[in-house]
């Protein structure tokens, strides 16, 4: 008996052990220990000479025993200690068998309780087994039988030990992963066959603000947005597992909670990152009627989603306007050119460049620039209709595609509509700003068939509109095509002329009115062309601005001329004074002053025998950094001429800051000065804000007689112009000086003035 009863301990002991193996540490051992030597066994009896031989019995196979005499004893030592195996005799005197039974039942001390007693009334044996005694050995008991028991009891003692341990392990695991679960940073979800939510954790809370329970149930297509219903549909639908489980699925769930503080109970979607895998009854087996349903993850990734929006809107639209970039505008055209070929249908672009932008950035900072060109853009967009694509090209640089037209005059009354919108003032704080726009239109297909020759062609007719005196569109035509070709041409034929020494300097005289002697001389560039002979600077000297080559080209001639100088000076040709011509880019160079005092240095001229000719706008271009640097080369000693004075931008107010000592009244109004006419307001004018200002004065163009008498009798100082000579090379100029001849011209041809 004690055979089997061992056999069937260490079968279910063996699943225990499994089952702990794999729920708990190693710290649990695997061996349930039921040897004698570790046992505690209470005997209890009232009769000494019984409960003596007791103890023999059981001591002699290795038990320790504990003695109690009578119940009050065993009360005594089971409050006291701990027993695995009481042997309990029932009648006593007192404390009864059955009181000590009740006691154990109400204390849950886990002992085994054997009573051993001569009562062997059915009772008494009920009586004991329903109050939690575990056995009976019957009085007068054999020997074997009352060992068997007691091993019977301990390892059911034992067995229920481990299984306590045990018990408590696996609620601890299950504490533990319930934990994990429900404070994962991930949606763990599961889902019936059906697609109905049958477990998710905590954290649908706090993702998208949904109660568990209200989920539990509903399908999962409730918290998919719509437009992604395909693909949640692609990734729960089929019974995915193992290496077919699927991964990174990208989807929006819809979120209850509010994201956008402006918003506060708007439905809004969370991007989530979803991983499913099929669950089957047997896994072995892993077919349709086995499919239980999916479980799986979903994790937030709205942020790095976001950051991605971000970056893709930063990538085609420009930051300051919002409005498409240049990328954006090509892919958009190039779809547009595509679908017009295929219905032979007809598209425009237009490119569009503001006339007074530079000035307004110039003159009143960056921040107002930025404002103006916000302005401009917002404008704009409202002359477009569905389909239009407004983009930003760069600077004050905006194309427009417009991929329904069906004629030029379509195209024309858009950009009409454009010049008029943009004729309005646009009103920035206190300012009242003008800008203007020149437009250049190119039409598929007769100006190009492709993304980049349409854009080329609309540049171009833009140019064109801009040379003809902007705030005007036009439309592409070949001539065009080729005038930007000869220009581009102009430009690489310039670079060469620059290292090939085909540039040459002419002078011109400056003539004192008084006396008629040639005080000073303006340098002037002059392009000596192998092919096309000398060429005038208007011809080459945008094309040079406008590659910035102008800087380099200017240095070239200051050197030149102040080399030249210099040598007349020491061959006795008189101390002539130099005028140069300058621009905002030479200007604005790094270390430009550096650079040209010490060209003014080394060639051995004094800074007072050279004057700096600027205009009015080449100094409002960039006033904070011009100015400084035109005080120091005043401090040098050099002078400062405004040339072309009268045909700028600037305000009084300006030219009292500027440190100029003599302005340069322009061409234009010597030449409205009409023989013996009197009235040249403007030359008037000028005169007596130079008197009021302090400044000398020269004119420039002088052409006739009449002009240069009417300015003398302006008071005007100085003259130069073809009356007296053209532009010459170095050569002619220097007989010029030798021989003087408007000292002569001056004394016989001219009268006092006589005012009309
Ligand atoms: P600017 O500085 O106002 O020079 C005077 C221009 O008027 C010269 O034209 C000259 O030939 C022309 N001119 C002189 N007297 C008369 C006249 O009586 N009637 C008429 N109709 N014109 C007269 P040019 O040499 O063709 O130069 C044109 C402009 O090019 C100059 O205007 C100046 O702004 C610029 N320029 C010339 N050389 C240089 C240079 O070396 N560097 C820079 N930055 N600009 C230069
Ligand atoms: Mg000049
Ligand atoms: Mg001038």
């Amino acid at each position: 008996m004690s055979h089997t009863f061992d056999a069937g301990v260490s079968n279910q002991h063996a699943t225990y052990a499994n089952l702990l193996r794999e729920n708990s540490g190693p710290e649990v051992s695997p061996d349930l220990d039921i040897s004698p030597k570790n046992a505690r066994i209470l005997l209890v009896d009232d009769k000494p000479e019984l409960l003596s031989s007791l103890a023999q019995l059981v001591s002699l196979h290795e038990y320790p025993v504990v003695e109690a005499l009578g119940g009050r004893a065993a009360l005594d030592a089971l409050q006291s200690e701990s027993f695995d195996v009481v042997l309990l005799d029932l009648i006593m005197p007192e404390v009864s068998g059955h009181d000590v039974l009740d006691w154990v039942a109400d204390h849950d001390i886990g002992a085994k309780v054997v009573v051993v007693s001569g009562d062997s009334s059915f009772s008494g044996v009920k009586h004991a087994l329903t109050c939690g005694a575990f056995d009976f050995v019957k009085k007068p008991f054999e020997p074997t039988e009352l060992l068997a028991t007691v091993a019977k009891a301990l390892a059911h003692r034992r067995l229920e030990q481990s299984h306590e341990a045990m018990e408590q392990r696996l609620q601890e695991s299950e504490e533990r992963h319930r934990f994990i679960v429900n404070n994962s940073p991930d949606l763990i979800y599961m889902l019936d066959r059906n697609g109905c939510f049958n477990f998710i954790n905590d954290r649908i809370e706090s993702l998208l603000g949904y109660q568990k329970a209200e989920l539990m149930g509903k399908h999962y297509a409730e918290l998919v947005y719509e437009e992604d219903l395909e693909e949640a549909k692609n990734l729960f639908n089929e019974r995915r597992t193992g290496g077919r489980a699927t991964h990174n699925v990208e989807l929006r769930l819809k979120s209850r909670l509010p994201r956008d503080a402006d918003r506060p109970f708007q439905t809004q979607n969370v991007w989530m990152e979803l991983t499913a895998e099929g669950v089957y009854s047997d896994p072995q087996e892993r077919t349709r009627e086995n499919f239980i349903g999916t479980y799986g993850t979903a994790r937030d990734i709205s942020e790095r989603k976001e950051a991605q929006q971000v970056i893709n809107f930063q990538a085609y639209h420009d930051l300051l306007t919002h409005l498409p970039n240049r990328a954006l505008l090509k892919d958009r055209l190039s779809l547009a050119i595509a679908q017009a070929r295929r219905s032979k249908r007809r598209l425009a672009v237009m490119f569009l460049d503001l006339d007074r932008f530079k000035l307004v950035n110039d003159t009143l900072g960056h921040t107002m620039g930025d404002r103006l060109l916000k302005a401009v853009a917002n404008r704009l967009q409202g002359c477009l209709r569905r389909g239009d694509t407004l983009s930003r090209f760069g600077g004050d640089e905006f194309t427009l595609l417009l991929p329904e037209i069906r004629t030029r005059d379509d195209v024309a009354v858009i950009a009409g509509k454009i010049l008029d919108k943009l004729a309005t003032p646009f009103v920035i704080d206190t300012h009242e700003l003008f800008v203007g726009a020149s437009i250049g239109i190119a039409m598929y297909p007769e100006a190009g068939d492709s993304v980049e020759a349409l854009v080329q062609s609309a540049d171009i007719a833009m140019y064109d509109a801009k040379s003809r005196g902007k705030n005007a569109y036009q439309f592409f035509s070949e001539e065009m095509n080729q005038k930007f070709s000869t220009r581009l041409s102009l430009e690489r034929e310039l670079r060469n002329a620059l290292t090939s020494g085909e540039l040459r300097v002419f002078y011109q005289p400056q003539v004192r009115v008084d006396d008629g002697r040639i005080i000073g001389v303006e340098a002037l560039v002059r392009w000596q062309h192998p092919k096309r002979g000398l060429i005038s600077p208007d011809e080459f000297l945008p094309v040079a601005v406008e590659t910035g080559l102008i800087t380099q080209l200017d240095e070239w001639v200051q050197a030149h001329a102040f080399a030249e100088i210099a040598e007349w000076r020491r061959a006795g040709y008189g101390d002539v004074r130099l005028s140069v011509n300058m621009t905002a880019h030479q200007l604005e160079q790094e270390g430009f002053l550096d650079r040209f005092i010490g060209a003014v240095e080394s060639s051995g001229l004094t800074p007072e025998s050279i004057k700096l000719e600027l205009t009015e706008n080449t100094i409002m271009q960039d006033i904070e950094v011009i100015v400084p640097k035109l005080q120091r080369l005043r401090k040098c000693g050099l002078t400062i001429a405004i040339d072309d004075f009268g045909t700028g931008y600037s305000s009084l107010s300006y030219l009292q800051q500027f440190p100029v000592n003599t302005l340069k009244i322009d061409r234009s109004f010597v030449g409205d000065i009409r023989a013996d006419q009197g009235d040249a307001s403007i030359i008037n004018a000028i005169v007596a804000m130079a008197r009021g200002l302090n400044l000398d004065l020269i004119a420039e163009g002088v052409e006739t007689k009449s002009q240069l008498r009417y300015l003398r009798s302006q008071g005007c100082e100085e003259v130069q112009g073809f009356y007296f000579s053209r532009p010459l090379p170095a050569s002619e100029l220097k007989q010029l000086l030798r021989s003087q001849p408007y000292v002569e011209l001056i004394k016989r041809g001219e009268e006092p003035a006589v005012p009309a």
